[in-house]
């Protein structure tokens, strides 16, 4: 194991200026802004849909700011919605509540936190069990009815990533409020890179809005396994919690074998692997400074016997290239993972997106030993669990293999699933077995 400080010592303690940022930032408007939609669109916020087009407007009564509270009526003046109003956004309105009108207030923010919090309860109980998970999801966005809003927590530290600047002038209320939930000793703000050309109001990435500025990378739990987040800088929030069950399940297939975690980022699965009993595990990203933190975070494991006797090596490439490389080379894995980013974010992608998978399962496979496994995942909302099922058996049988299928998983329980939408996470674990008479060169036909 490294010498690690006590965390405590590791993270300045000089106060930041949070509090005064919080209260500098502007407020909602007072009134509200009330807005006429289609029928089409009543009848979907009606039925749960969390998002207002544009396009869906037929009239506002006035001209508001970001994060103005507006109030959606039908025909008959009914209350239909009430959400926060973007209008740098063509999801014009997003819907904080719906069917019953409600005061936006402290109290509304607090029950919906705590419903939030409850989601997670069973993550937060593992606490001090061998097996601990100290890192998760608390709030998911539209799928907790916080539209645009997500805070994930690592142990003390949460980080609040927004990702419309609609949430800026409810800061001031919600801050304290996720800092008092959850006992934590800062939060960290993030941008999604939409924000970066808005009006930020003195709002800085990685700046810390509760408690001292976080100066280091934040220490957290997995599944008992020890990593490190670089929460200001890092992808996302620092972490890709949502393939924390994954990684266990990865885990559980590993001992003995040689693995090939592709798209590794900070080295999830490649830990995971590892502390399964993994022979080697081989971590390939394109960025170097999360390759830097997969090889940190195997040390921080190094303590356990599994771990200690895993040979790790990483590199630092494109992946597809990499791949090919690898299949040219005539390597071998017993387990491959391949879980890359989204593809596409615009439905008119989509295609490209499946060829792309493909093309992937194409080159895993090749390099998937005899009798061995690959784990591969999508993350692209636009492309439907069934789709990507059909697209790898279809690549796979291009190349002359048949998939048994070992498990195919979605969502776990701190990413809950709220609209059609929120679906985004799917993943398939298969074992190949070759057709007779395939042909001998797996090597992949078609170019990408
Ligand atoms: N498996 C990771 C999460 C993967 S996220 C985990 O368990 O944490 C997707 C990763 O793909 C990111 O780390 C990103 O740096 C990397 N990436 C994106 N495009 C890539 C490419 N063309 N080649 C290699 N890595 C790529």
């Amino acid at each position: 194991m490294l010498p690690q400080p006590p965390l405590d010592d590791r993270r300045d303690p000089a106060p930041s200026p949070a509090g005064a940022v919080l209260d500098a930032l502007p407020r909602p408007a007072a009134a509200r802004l009330a807005v006429r939609v289609t029928r089409d669109a009543v009848r979907q916020l009606r039925n749960g849909h969390p998002w207002l087009y544009e396009g869906s407007i037929r009239s506002v009564d006035r001209t508001g700011s970001p994060g103005d509270l507006a109030v959606v009526f039908d025909d008959d003046r009914r209350f239909v919605a009430i959400g926060l109003w973007d209008p740098a956004s063509p999801i014009r309105l997003k819907v904080l509540q719906r069917n019953r009108p409600a005061q936006i207030d402290v109290a509304w923010f607090r029950a919906r936190l705590e419903e939030a919090v409850a989601i997670r309860e069973p993550l937060h109980r593992t606490a001090g069990t061998q097996g601990a998970t100290t890192a998760y999801r608390v709030v998911h966005g539209e799928n907790d009815g916080l539209p645009g809003l997500v805070v994930d927590r690592y142990g003390d530290v949460a980080v609040l990533k927004l990702y419309t600047a609609a949430w800026i002038p409810h800061l001031a209320v919600l801050v304290p409020l996720v800092g008092e939930l959850l006992g934590l000793r800062s939060i960290v703000l993030r941008l999604a890179r939409s924000l970066h050309d808005q009006a930020r109001h003195g709002l800085e990435e990685g700046m810390s809005l509760l408690g001292p500025e976080v100066t280091t990378n934040v220490e957290f739990l997995e599944h008992g396994l020890r990593f490190e987040a670089d929460v200001r800088r890092g992808q996302k929030t620092g972490h890709f919690l949502d393939q924390r069950d994954n990684r266990a399940l990865v885990g559980s297939m590993a001992a003995g074998a040689s693995v090939l975690d592709v798209f590794s980022c900070t080295g999830g699965f490649t830990v995971h692997a590892a502390a399964g009993g993994a022979r080697a595990v081989r971590s390939v990203d394109s960025s170097p400074g999360a390759i830097e933190l997969a090889r940190r975070n195997v040390q921080l494991n190094a303590n356990l016997p599994a771990v200690a006797a895993c040979a790790h090596d990483t590199v630092v490439g494109e992946a597809f290239g990499v791949l090919e490389g690898l299949v040219e080379a005539r390597a071998r894995f017993d387990l491959v993972v391949v879980d890359p980013p989204s593809f596409t974010r615009a439905a008119t992608g989509v295609d490209r997106a499946l060829a792309a998978y493909a093309r992937l399962t194409t080159l895993a496979l090749a390099l998937v030993q005899r009798g061995g496994t690959l784990f591969q995942a999508s993350c692209s909302s636009r492309v439907a669990m069934a789709e990507f099922v059909r697209t790898v058996h279809a690549a796979a049988g291009e190349a002359g293999y048949d998939l048994e299928e070992v498990a195919r998983t979605g969502h776990p329980v701190d990413h809950p699933i709220g609209f059609p939408e929120g679906e985004y996470l799917k993943a398939l674990v298969v074992r190949p077995a070759r057709r007779p008479g395939a042909r001998a060169d797996p090597r992949p036909r078609a170019r990408r």
